[in-house]
């Protein structure tokens, strides 16, 4: 039997939670440990930057952009869902700019998994093997999956969950075979009802086995900053399962643009990335207010200088 004391002891790190668990009283076991395991990881972190394909960077063409991406320190490019016709060419071109791929940001494939139609629930299979055994080929950490957005189903928050149960195990374990993973997405409310915060789809990946059950999520700072009561909360919660990070300004105006470029913090966030050793990659996924030429580095340096605060 664990005591108050002993319950305050283990599990003092970085406060979260603890006042509303301790006032549960006494637990059989530490649930700290549960999904974090090591409580404070800061010295593994690393930031390790990456960015999509589009206006946000300078560049006129797909090279010029990557090419841009290398010159201000990024690490990788995250391309969208087109690459699984073609990602040797899609390899070629990042291998020529010095990148690494991060993840394929796929989508939804029009919400196929959470139709009242079952039998689309087989296109979307055969859709997401491909585009896995894509990001294989490209060794990115994994595809990036939405079972739905809000319009395109009519299910229940509950029977949306329980297609995601039946259904993702067998994407995940299909993914380790291609040294990928199935990468959850939490949105806000108004596009996923069902999947908003990282905690959530955090539980989901628990349900599908685990961490090594090839099934990962990630969060993305501009829904974060209308769902999540904490960014460092949140992290800390998705713990060993966030695979990928995406980085826009939150929804004050001007919304979802680079970050730095409204009033956004990312400092809370990156305290929670860095307490669970967080190794994966933080991509721009954003819109741009002015002139990319004079922005996206701004942004850069403003998000190393927020990581060095957290
Ligand atoms: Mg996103």
């Amino acid at each position: 039997m664990m005591n108050r004391r002993h319950f305050l002891a283990v599990g003092t790190f970085a406060g979260v939670g603890l006042t509303g668990l301790a006032g549960l009283g006494s637990f059989a076991t530490p649930v700290a440990a549960k999904t974090t395991g090591e409580l404070d990881r800061r010295a593994e972190a690393k930031f390790r930057l990456s960015c999509q394909v589009g206006g946000m960077v300078p560049g006129d063409t797909v090279p010029a952009k990557m090419a841009n991406m290398k010159k201000y320190g990024l690490e990788a490019v995250e391309p969208h869902g087109g690459v699984v016709d073609n990602p040797a060419e899609f390899k070629k071109m990042a291998d020529d700019a010095g990148l690494q791929v991060s993840a394929i940001c796929w989508g939804s494939h029009d919400g196929d998994l959470c139709k009242e139609d079952t039998g689309r629930i087989n296109v979307v299979r055969d859709a997401l093997k491909k585009a896995l055994e894509a990001a294989g080929i490209l060794g990115a950490k994994g595809v990036i999956y939405v079972p739905a957005f809000a319009t395109q189903t009519k299910l229940s928050n509950q029977e949306i969950r329980k297609r995601c149960l039946e259904f993702l195990p067998e994407m995940g374990a299909f993914a380790k075979e291609h040294n990928t993973s199935v990468i959850l997405e939490p949105l806000c409310r108004m596009e996923a009802f069902f999947l908003r915060q990282v905690a959530d789809a955090a539980s989901i990946c628990r349900d599908c086995g685990g961490v090594d059950s090839g099934v990962g999520v990630m969060g993305d700072f501009y829904h974060m900053d209308t769902e999540e009561a904490s960014d460092l909360g949140a992290f800390i919660s998705g713990g060993p399962y966030v695979k990928h990070v995406h980085l826009a300004g939150g929804t004050t105006e001007p919304a979802r643009t680079l970050p730095g470029q409204n009033s956004r913090t990312f400092v809370d966030g990156f305290r929670g990335l860095k307490y669970i050793g967080y190794q994966n990659f933080c991509s721009f996924e954003c819109g741009c207010s002015g002139d990319p030429a004079v922005e996206f580095p701004k942004s850069v340096e403003f998000l190393r200088a927020q990581w060095e605060e957290a």
